[in-house]
């Protein structure tokens, strides 16, 4: 289900502003049933339904979740985020408060208003929690959901979705060939330093002597988005990742979903300005209080941005203000740090996955610390190849690392595991920058062994939540 090549990704794609707890869980979900209602509108609209024959009263919406999605779709708010998306509402355009009163409402209603049309959609009854079959075969993917619309008992219009992690959505339309997604057989665009493997990419820069962001520019440039566009919206990238961590380090309480997880990072930032941290608590702190603050936020259903998906969503943003604070670094040098880092996002996405359901937790905090490393060695002066060597050791070191949530929360072990990837991000940096950049394992290579491990690994310990810390 990923693109057919990298280069076709851009920073846009891989940093999406939304709301937390996930990405694959919440926010696809949600733009899958926002997308639905689209087209129902579009049918309405055409006068392709005839309403104005069928009663209103008599229309329906059903959501079928499948797979990961019905295991942990509960803990993840899966059902509130098809509500929310039901309801017209935009995981980045919409308000927090706004998104998480939909299902309450809903279920009161029992009803969605689309232009004049009325349609009965009752959350409890509605929403069916399904299993890991489709139609008597496997699933396309862990993360199938469908969407219909009923007239009685006569199907009016379906439409089935792949939440195939960080956001990322895909139609499928029961093609079970390779490149048959509707997202793979949009047109490429040409771009003028086209790549598609780590190797590539570094070729690219070091034969054109052009640095790693500035070739991310000139691609985006070819697909149509003009410089200055692309810094506004990194930028704001930049304020929603202060904005949370601000946040983060603000509240306290219990965090929602009954696991009865305190929060920290207020209280550990406390401690760590005053300077009464243990003696042996050595080392700059900042990257795991940072980290904490903004998965704590996540888990709350706070304001975040996929980097690259929800569950790590605290990493790339704590090794960013970490650095900002050390080294002084301008808004332009963060920026392009995002751009390098959105390449080996891109790279994971399109040869091994980015979905905790897919490939466990190294596809999501491993990507996620590759990432870090790879924008932080780059807004450091790194070479292309330290770049890339940075991001190896990022990935090298979460080969293998399960995704086992407990109760389906995006809480334990996922808020420490980012504070612990936001370390390694750093510590791969000082491995790269002070070495020059000669290596035997490249990152090509990790990104082979990471999808056969991901695909090796028992589905229990893949978003199901029914393996590893998630049982006993
Ligand atoms: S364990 Fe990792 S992959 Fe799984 S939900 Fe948590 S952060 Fe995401």
């Amino acid at each position: 289900m990923n693109p057919a090549r990298a280069d076709q990704i851009g920073p846009l794609d891989m940093f999406k502003i939304g709301v937390g707890p996930s990405s694959s869980h919440t926010v696809g979900p949600m733009i899958a049933a926002l997308q639905f209602r689209e087209s129902i509108k579009k049918l309405f609209d055409e006068k392709k339904i005839a309403v104005a024959k069928a009663k209103e009263s008599r229309l329906r919406f059903v959501v079928e979740l499948y797979g990961s999605l019905s295991a942990t779709g509960k803990g993840h708010s899966t059902d509130a985020a098809c509500c929310a998306g039901l309801f017209g509402l935009h995981p980045r355009t919409s308000k927090p408060e706004e998104i998480w009163a939909a299902m309450p409402e809903l279920n009161q209603k029992k009803s969605i208003k689309i232009d004049e049309h009325i349609i009965q959609f009752f959350p409890e009854k509605d929403i069916h929690w399904l299993h890991w079959q489709f139609q008597e075969k496997p699933l396309p993917h862990p993360n199938t959901m469908r969407f219909r619309l009923y007239l009685d008992e006569e199907v009016l219009a379906e439409e089935v979705y792949l939440s195939v992690g960080g956001g990322f959505v895909d139609s499928y339309d029961g093609d079970d060939s390779p490149g048959k997604t509707k997202e793979s057989q949009t047109p490429f665009k040409v771009v003028p330093y086209p790549f598609n493997s780590a190797s590539e990419f570094v070729n690219q820069c070091n034969q054109n002597k052009i640095k790693p962001w500035e070739l991310v520019i000139e691609n985006e440039k070819a697909k149509g988005m003009d410089e200055a566009t692309l810094r506004y919206r990194l930028k704001t990238i930049l304020d929603v990742f202060s904005e949370c961590i601000e946040n983060g380090l603000k509240h306290e309480g219990i965090l929602p979903g009954g696991l009865e997880v305190k929060r920290r990072a207020k209280k550990l930032n406390e401690q760590m300005l005053s300077g009464s941290m243990p003696a042996w608590a050595g080392g700059d702190l900042r990257p795991s209080v940072y980290a904490i603050a903004v998965n704590e936020e996540n888990a709350a259903g706070g304001r975040v941005v996929t980097a690259p998906t929800n569950g790590s969503s605290g990493l790339i943003p704590a090794v960013w203000r970490t650095l900002q604070e050390t080294h002084k670094l301008s808004t332009e040098t963060l920026e392009n740090g995002l751009m390098v880092a959105s390449v080996v996002g891109a790279l994971v996405k399109t040869h091994a996955s980015i979905s905790g359901a897919e490939v466990g937790c190294q596809g999501e905090v491993g990507t996620s610390c590759a990432m870090a490393a790879a924008g932080a060695a780059a807004m450091l002066g790194g070479t292309p190849e330290q770049i890339e060597q940075a991001a190896e050791i990022g990935i090298e070191h979460h080969l293998g690392m399960t995704c086992d949530p407990i109760k389906g929360l995006v809480q334990v072990p996922c808020i420490e595991r980012n504070a612990m990837g936001a370390v390694k991000a750093l510590n791969a940096v000082w491995l790269s920058l002070a070495c020059d950049g000669s290596h035997l394992i490249s990152l090509d290579r990790v990104l082979q062994v990471m999808k056969q491990t991901g695909l090796d690994m028992h589905q229990k310990y893949k978003e199901t939540s029914t393996g590893g810390l998630a049982i006993g």
